[in-house]
């Protein structure tokens, strides 16, 4: 799906540059013998929520807005990869289009590289529900290398839908193409980051604890282990 970018209007004019011309490159590529394509991210819901915050002021003054995700480059070139960090960086944005200056992709670069991750996805806001790729999208997203991800939600991100409305672009033969939304749930996959199995919090009774640990509880546990370290 294809749409000019004619709704992007009153843009500043400064140069933009890909990933690729800012950043060290091993900080952005997979070597050249390992394939990118069809990667599956693996997203903790905090990451997701923490992504819904970064677009709560953009959201807010009604104009697009962009994060990157990133994770340990030890994973780099791994076909699952786990996104642990939101990087927002500094951004031009307007109610139909955002550009980040060449100084702020340099200075987004050298963060991600100082704290060992790596570029995995561009995240950007749309101002309705289409969440298309535009032309100014495809000229202008963070790489060109096969297997990049860019991500767009729908709404200026003012809430958090499901994956599979969001729209999933991925670069495939030279070209960006947007995945089915039966594609975008096997290939983002959100998983919880705490599991608590403790529902209903069940309290045990004093009684039940001088039953486990027997007598000697008063003074300490009966665990020989435990004994000797208080020793
Ligand atoms: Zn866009």
């Amino acid at each position: 799906m294809r749409r000019a970018s004619k709704r992007r209007v009153g843009l500043p004019t400064s140069p933009i540059a890909s990933d690729e011309e800012a950043q060290p490159h091993t900080l952005v590529s997979a070597p050249p013998h390992v394939t990118r394509k069809c990667r599956k991210l693996y997203v903790a819901e905090r990451t997701v929520i923490d992504t819904w915050h970064a677009f709560e002021a953009g959201a807010r003054l009604g104009v697009e807005s962009t994060v990157r995700w990133a994770g340990p480059a030890v994973q780099l070139g791994d076909p699952d990869q786990v996104v642990t960090t939101v990087l927002i960086p500094h951004q031009r944005v307007s109610a139909g289009g955002f550009e980040i200056p060449f100084p702020a992709t340099r200075t987004m670069g050298l963060a991600l590289g100082g704290a060992g991750l790596v570029n995995l996805a561009q995240i950007h806001t749309h101002p309705a529900d289409w969440v298309g790729h535009s032309t100014w999208d495809d000229a202008r997203a963070y790489s060109s290398r096969e297997g990049a991800l860019s991500i767009v939600l729908p709404e200026y991100g003012r809430r958090i839908v499901p994956v599979k409305e969001w729209g999933i672009h991925e670069r495939c033969d030279g070209a960006w193409v947007q995945l089915s939304a039966a594609e975008a749930i096997q290939r983002i996959v959100v998983v919880p980051d705490t599991i608590d199995l403790r529902i209903p919090f069940e309290l045990l009774h004093d009684s039940d604890v001088q039953d486990a640990n027997g007598p000697e509880s008063a003074n300490g546990p009966r665990n020989p282990d435990t004994a000797a370290e208080r020793r």
